[in-house]
């Protein structure tokens, strides 16, 4: 069921309980404020997502709250995960839906990272 990226964050959403560490999670990598994980269903050879710490429903969310140091940090991440995967090799796509016309699924902001084929016009 596609959410509402005004909506109020809620702390029972999947990711919220992957950062709790009470769901396992396949780590690419963590920092002070960000994790990258490899999706659970992936559409493409290479599927990452980068979520931040903080409770950010969505992109709107994130950069209207989210504090200058977070967002340095989520984006350097982003990259990072392009680089330490190997998608960065011959060219990715990074996406991320916000909001019910998006069809964004968990009220977590995240950013995919595709990679590791040819991905056409669009994907997810
Ligand atoms: P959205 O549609 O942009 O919200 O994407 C949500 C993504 O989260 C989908 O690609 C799902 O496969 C992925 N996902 C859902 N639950 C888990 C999980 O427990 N671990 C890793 N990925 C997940």
């Amino acid at each position: 069921m596609p959410i509402d990226a005004k909506q109020p964050y809620d702390d029972q959403n999947i990711f919220a309980k992957i950062l709790r560490g009470e769901i396992p999670n396949k780590t690419v990598m963590e920092t002070e404020h960000s994790l990258a994980f490899h999706d659970i269903n992936p559409l493409a050879p290479i599927h990452v997502l980068v979520i931040p710490k903080g409770p950010y429903v969505s992109w709107d969310d994130f950069t209207a709250k989210a504090s200058d140091p977070e967002i340095a940090d989520f984006v350097r991440t982003v990259g990072e995960v392009a680089r330490m995967t190997g998608a960065d090799a011959q060219g990715y796509r990074i996406l991320s839906n916000s909001g019910k016309r998006s069809g964004q699924e968990v009220p977590h902001l995240h950013f995919h990272v595709f990679g590791g084929q040819p991905l056409g016009p669009m994907l997810a």
